[in-house]
């Protein structure tokens, strides 16, 4: 009998368990597997193939605006549960405790390349960033701040659509987000959309297709429906690509299509081209 024992299969399996989470990642496009720091490093976009992955609000406010500029706007504002939607109190507090952020929009005045700005940028992980009153408020107060101070507003769109949770309230905020850039526009302003992954429903079809200049990411799946409900609708097949940042350029709903890691400066001259002219 030997001294030493044979560790188990089962054994080593638990000892795989054990390795620390998060630090590798599979590209969902080309397989690749990257290291956390290659992500860091590459803005959260596979370096083999350019897929752009999933970022949180607070990771993009720091790609996007001059270090430490950004200052939040209505940091506390949360949803009060108005319809009295069963058990969405308790999913709102788990996606609170889960992101560290009380809804799924981030808001606040910033620079970018020494410009001021106000920003929005949604946070898919927060309940697939749909639109309900705190969203569609928060969109409507940053518009509003950037209207005074004759500035613009950039929103980084990425939702599941309207908040069902929140019913009627939640496509009100449709009609309020888009009546505040209509007096941003009036005002003699510039507002820039960012579409990303994905961006659809009444997110679509109010401020993320009003924007003056409309960009997004490469690939970003961009509708108001989904293509299944799209096809099952009008019992047609769908054109190859549809629904793509890239179909949507073709389209003319989308100006341009800018890589992550350009979008900074592309931000930045766009909001020094459209600077309002001096009173
Ligand atoms: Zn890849």
């Amino acid at each position: 009998m030997g001294i030493f024992k044979r560790r188990s299969i089962k054994s080593l399996g638990k000892k795989k368990r054990d390795m620390p989470e998060g630090l590798w990642h599979k590209c969902p496009d080309c397989g690749a597997i990257i290291h956390e720091a290659d992500m860091q490093q590459h803005f959260h976009v596979c370096p083999k193939c350019d897929y752009h992955f999933p970022m949180t609000a607070p990771g993009r406010i720091e790609l996007l605006v001059d270090p430490g500029s950004f200052v939040e706007m209505d940091k506390k504002l949360e949803s009060k549960n108005p319809l009295e939607f069963k058990g969405y109190a308790e999913k709102i507090k788990a996606y609170q405790k889960k992101t560290g952020l009380k809804d799924a929009m981030v808001t606040g005045r910033a620079k970018i390349l020494e410009k001021p700005v106000v920003i929005g940028v949604m946070d898919f992980r927060f309940l697939g960033a749909s639109m309900g009153s705190v969203v569609g408020e928060k969109v409507t107060r940053a518009i509003e701040a950037a209207t005074k101070d004759r500035c613009a507003v950039i929103l980084i769109c990425a939702s599941g659509g309207a908040r069902m949770h929140e019913g009627i309230l939640s496509l009100m905020q449709m009609a309020k987000t888009s009546a505040a850039l209509a007096r941003h526009h009036d005002a003699g302003l510039a507002y820039i959309g960012v579409l990303t992954h994905p961006t659809t429903g009444g997110v679509t079809a109010s401020f993320a297709a009003l924007g003056d200049v409309i960009i997004a990411e490469p690939k970003c799946m961009i509708g108001f429906a989904g293509p299944r409900v799209v096809k099952e609708t009008t019992h047609q097949n769908l054109p190859p690509g549809f629904q793509t940042a890239e179909f949507m350029k073709k389209h003319g709903l989308v100006d341009m299509i800018v890589s992550r890691g350009d979008l900074r400066e592309r931000l930045g001259s766009l909001v020094d081209y459209m600077e309002p002219a001096e009173a």
